[in-house]
């Protein structure tokens, strides 16, 4: 399956009831009340999301909200420069708190609404999805418990005093390395005993049924947006969509609405330092088939098939798996999938700094920088990157791992020239 027209009935063939994607995806949770509490969410999602009520509230609140629909904008400045390629951004930047998570909160918060639950619940690692969620609480006027590694919680003390500002309580986790993996076990042992009352949201496209596909669902706006977008502006399609891809949530979103049409549809994965394990978070590169947190999927695992440890520059990427449908997309051939390293995201983050006024987030420049790097070569044709999120979070680090911008652009100019 890899001609344009075989997808045409993609969304209604993937995944399979019980929530697969090919091989990919499942339930492999073993705990009885898990699986009892993950079933009655299925069950909700599938009546309740189809629903006329439930998507004109939906509607209504990315409209008003969230500022929903987010601008297509066309980067002449950056194009310029490179010389041929025209190059796109959908500027998720601008939704509201400043990045895509939001789409899948605000949706989860109101099935929450609409399944009469009382509390939202999460695990977070950077903090970023823990501030959505807490925003989605807000607004709803639901109960926010979110898990976060007492590690994670010394780091990032921003966005914990964002979520406490707006309303959520944030507890520790104190076993284990006190990161990430440890905030995952505490949140599904808290959802498992007050799931009557309580929904458990999770970050990414990721996780067991139906969390996959419900978030691709919610995310699916942000492509369906650019798709109209860009043909109204230019008259015809994309020659290449592009989006970075963590645990593949805004890149789902963006890719599912082009996949019958004739564009290339390229993920980026964050390569770090480079290719050996512990130094990236490329999973689908250099992983293979495994199970973790409850599905199956390409994963970056050590000897013994436990997750590996994972890095990148940009907090939001680095995880240890990828949601079960890139994990098909990328056996089928219908996405390419390729690597980019701190320092080309770098170069990219701050060549649109300066040449259009938008400061972009880490994650979301390891797309751009694939566009630039193909700008670079001098093609002509167009490129629409799905901009994910704004760099405001990124700054502290970024000033101190990279200075301003002036002295590493002629670091990496000497670096090409010498190549
Ligand atoms: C979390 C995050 C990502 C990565 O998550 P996906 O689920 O792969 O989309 C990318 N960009 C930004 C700005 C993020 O906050």
């Amino acid at each position: 399956m890899n001609k344009y027209r075989d997808y045409d009935n993609y969304m209604k063939e993937y995944p399979t009831g019980d929530g697969y994607f090919g091989r990919y995806g499942g339930n492999y949770l073993e705990d009885p009340e898990l699986n009892k509490a993950f079933n009655e969410y299925a069950e909700g999602y599938n009546t309740i999301a189809q629903s006329a009520q439930f998507i004109n509230e939906l509607r209504r609140i990315r409209r008003d909200f969230q500022g929903r629909p987010t601008p297509v904008y066309h980067c002449q400045n950056l194009s310029n420069l490179l010389g041929r390629t025209q190059i796109y951004l959908k500027r998720e930047d601008l939704n509201h708190t400043g990045a895509h998570k939001l789409n899948h909160c605000m949706g989860e918060g109101l099935l929450a609404k609409f399944m009469g639950k009382k509390k939202l619940i999460a695990e977070t690692g950077a903090g970023q999805h823990g501030v959505a969620l807490a925003t989605a609480a807000a607004y709803f006027g639901l109960e926010c418990d979110i898990y976060m590694g007492e590690v994670d919680i010394a780091k990032q003390a921003p966005n914990v005093t964002r979520m406490k500002m707006l309303g959520a309580n944030v507890i520790p986790v104190k076993f284990g390395l006190r990161t990430l993996k440890e905030a995952v076990d505490a949140a599904f042992v808290a959802y498992s005993k007050e799931y009557k009352d309580a929904i458990y949201c999770i970050g990414t496209a990721a996780g067991p049924h139906p969390f996959p596909l419900m978030v691709r669902d919610f995310q699916y706006v942000i492509g369906q947006e650019a798709r109209e977008q860009f043909l109204e502006q230019t008259g015809h399609l994309p020659d290449q969509v592009v989006a970075c891809v963590g645990g593949g949530s805004n890149s789902i979103g963006m890719f599912t609405p082009f996949l019958a049409d004739p564009v290339e549809l390229v993920g980026v994965e964050p390569l770090g330092r480079g290719p050996h394990l512990g130094d990236h978070a490329s999973t689908l590169t250099y992983g293979r088939e495994g199970v973790m947190h409850g599905f199956n999927s390409i994963m970056l695992a050590d000897e013994e098939g436990e997750p590996a440890p994972v890095y990148s520059n940009a907090s939001g990427l680095d995880y240890p798996a990828v949601g079960p449908e890139h994990a098909m997309l990328h056996d089928m051939g219908r996405v390419r999938y390729t690597t980019i390293d701190d320092e080309e995201a770098m170069e990219a983050l701050f060549l649109l700094s300066r040449n259009e006024g938008i400061i972009p987030a880490i994650e979301s420049s390891h797309a751009l920088a694939h566009a630039i790097k193909v700008g670079r070569t001098g093609v002509t044709g167009s490129i629409l990157v799905n901009l994910s999120g704004r760099g405001d979070k990124d700054m502290d680090y970024i000033v101190e791992h990279y200075g301003y911008g002036d002295e590493f652009l002629k670091k990496m100019e000497e670096r090409r020239k010498e190549r």
